[in-house]
């Protein structure tokens, strides 16, 4: 159960009626918010109309019945701004409780001096009904309506015509937008407590209908009607298998995919018509939550402008911002942005600018490279040489560059450093959560060791933030809890909230400085076609300003929550180890096999059978859900993998 929002197609489109139609059939499981009101103020005609619904003041009531804007501006007085009416949202009285915003005119109605209404839906981030009065030209006004929505990223989950039947326009509706199902509903017949709960219970069947479809439709793509048939399910599947070569996947008898037709929130929405819940955040990319709406929006807009340029003597103002953005949230002041376009490349980049570093010192001796046993940095070579990890790229040892790989211990990192005094270009390393590794932590205070004994060498210091980076672990970047200062900062699969690939290698100001210089001999020499996309960039610019502009409660949120939920994991006998760290929850089990033990695709289907997508490193049974999982999502990740380590007991 979530939080909902109720928008008009415009004034008067009956979003107060379905307000208390909802609250008088709904009580227990919802309470009222309005934050802003004009004229007769709905707050009051709710209270009166539902007196045991909870209902919580307006942020602002103005005298007029006219625009908000227009009100305050009649009495001297100005609005809030759409993230601070955000963060003024109420919290509901009793937990389990959900809150039920009304908003006020249109979508497009001016909220204030700069903003229009819809900057305060897409900050809302809540499912949405859309109401319309089922009066002449209830169609094309909704139609409009939803159109124009969809290009803000808001895509309402259902639609209610509020008013006399007219089941002309709830077909043609749901013909011409099929992604939300269309309900009606008549207002009350007597505006009085009787009237109202009269017509509540008449139509409480319709307000069942509409609560499930609100609760279980994660938005437009998941819906039943995406659904493919069995056969075509089975024709895709068998297409997959001849033509396509998967990732990380045998091609001799490989488990089948799963077919997925759309993705909303924290769901996957499976060509079979399954709903599951995306517990990993598709390979760690999605931060917020899947097609979340200001990203969306981003990226709408940025593609009514572009598609693509190269970055090589060319630049545009998303990639500019972003770099700025970024810069600002670095440990130094000054320092570059190197835009690429996947983590394995933003690897690469800091591993050549090290390099090159010391090449522009009279140092080009310095060939080797320091990594950590159970990092992992990708699987291109340089990225490879550094991980080294022996079933992922040990048939490539022959063709590795020079690395050593030491365990997470800054004695050990010291011996090596002091070893190869003068041979070493930088040292890299996952900050806090080595992922792929195994979702091994270390904490903030040996990260600051590992640091300090690196520049203690004079030696440079690459952290991996492309898993960590965008606020996972707690922090924006991982090093921030333990207030270091890499040299080069790696970021990629979070920097666009996932949805589509971008990468940036930082440069601190000193390793900045070693190309300042006039010989073109010493330029850094590399760039990828799609180096600082301008869609990806858009998007990441809306990220990193979601990420940055306001807190951030999610991290603690689900920590929080896998700390009790997992608890009782702690003393099975088969767990070795449970930790968490942010979104991060990771459950290592006493198992033989490593990577490859049996256990991991026994417990990805058992929890799959429960509607939880995982995908456990061998015997590391780990979930990292994107910021919007709700407590109830939470708690049925939680439930799936505790299942699935008892039921090894039995296996
Ligand atoms: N570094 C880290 C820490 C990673 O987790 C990954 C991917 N799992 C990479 C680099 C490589 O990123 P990509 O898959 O985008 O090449």
């Amino acid at each position: 159960m979530n939080d909902l929002l109720i928008l008009g197609t415009d004034t008067d489109a009956g979003k107060t009626t379905l307000a208390l139609l909802w609250l008088t059939a709904f009580a227990d499981g919802y309470e009222y918010w309005k934050p802003l009101e004009t004229g007769d103020p709905d707050t009051e005609r709710v209270r009166r109309l539902v007196p045991t619904a909870t209902v919580h003041s307006s942020l602002a009531r103005f005298q007029s019945a006219v625009a908000p804007l227009l009100a305050a501006r009649m009495e001297g007085k100005t609005i809030l701004s759409a993230a601070a009416i955000v963060s003024a949202k109420p919290s509901p009285s009793q937990s389990g409780r959900c809150l039920l915003v009304e908003s006020f005119g249109g979508p497009l109605s001016p909220l204030n001096d700069t903003e229009l209404q819809v900057a305060l839906v897409q900050k809302l981030a809540l499912p949405a009904v859309l109401v319309s009065s089922s009066s002449v030209g209830a169609i094309g006004r909704t139609l409009q309506c939803l159109h124009a929505l969809l290009e803000y990223g808001v895509d309402p989950r259902a639609v209610v015509l509020v008013g006399p039947p007219d089941p002309f326009a709830v077909e043609q509706i749901s013909r011409h937008w099929s992604s939300a199902p269309v309900f009606a509903l008549q207002p009350p017949d007597a505006w009085d407590v009787e009237g109202v709960a009269r017509a509540a219970g008449e139509q409480r069947p319709v307000l069942d209908a509409l609560r499930l479809g609100v609760e279980s439709a994660p938005g437009a793509s998941p819906l039943p009607s995406t659904a493919l048939t069995p056969p075509a399910v089975a024709d895709l599947l068998e297409r997959d298998r001849r033509f396509v070569w998967h990732p990380y996947t045998s091609l001799r008898d490989p488990d089948p995919p799963l077919a997925c037709t759309g993705a909303q929130d924290e769901y996957l929405q499976l060509a079979d018509g399954r709903r599951v819940i995306d517990a990993i955040s598709s390979w760690w990319t999605i931060l917020h939550g899947h097609r979340q709406p200001r990203l969306m929006t981003a990226l709408h807009e940025a593609a009514a402008a572009f598609d693509h340029v190269l970055f090589a003597g060319v630049t545009h103002p998303a990639a500019v911002e972003l770099a700025e953005l970024l810069l600002r949230s670095a440990p130094w002041t000054g320092g570059r942005a190197f835009f690429s376009d996947n983590g394995s490349t933003a690897v690469e980049v800091g591993l050549k600018m090290a390099y090159q570093f010391w090449c522009h010192q009279g140092e080009p001796e310095r060939t080797w490279f320091v990594g950590f046993e159970g990092g992992y940095h990708g699987d291109t070579f340089g990225a490879m040489a550094v991980g080294r990890d022996p079933i992922f790229f040990g048939r490539f040892e022959p063709l590795l560059f020079r690395a050593e790989t030491v365990p997470v211990s800054a004695e050990r990192l010291d011996e090596t450093l002091t070893r190869r005094r003068g041979e070493v270009a930088a040292v890299i390393l996952e900050p806090l959560v080595q992922g792929a590794g195994g979702m091994r932590m270390h904490t903030p205070a040996e990260l600051r060791d590992l640091v300090a004994v690196t520049h203690q060498h004079g030696v440079l210091f690459i952290a991996d933030e492309v898993m960590t980076g965008g606020g996972r672990t707690g922090s924006l970047w991982a090093h921030q809890a333990a207030d270091v200062a890499p040299d080069l900062i790696c970021a990629a699969k979070t920097l666009t909230g996932g949805v589509l690939p971008l990468a940036v290698t930082l440069a601190a100001p000193a390793v900045v400085a070693a190309w300042d210089t006039a010989d073109r001999a010493r330029t850094f020499f590399h760039g990828h076609s799609f180096t600082a996309h301008p869609l990806a960039c858009a998007v990441a610019v809306a990220n990193w300003k979601m990420l940055t502009e306001e807190p951030n409660p999610a991290p603690r949120r689900i920590e929080a929550f896998w700390n009790t939920a997992l608890q009782p994991l702690r003393g099975h006998a088969l767990v070795k180890e449970v930790r968490v760290r942010g979104t991060i929850a990771a459950v290592e089990l006493n198992l033989p096999g490593g990577y490859l033990a049996e256990a991991g695709r026994h417990l990805r289907h058992r929890c799959l059978e429960r509607g939880i997508f995982l995908r456990p490193l061998g015997s590391v049974l780990y979930a990292l859900p994107p910021f919007c999982t709700s407590d109830e999502s939470l708690g049925r990740i939680a439930e799936a993998m505790s299942e699935a380590v008892r039921s090894l007991e039995n296996s």
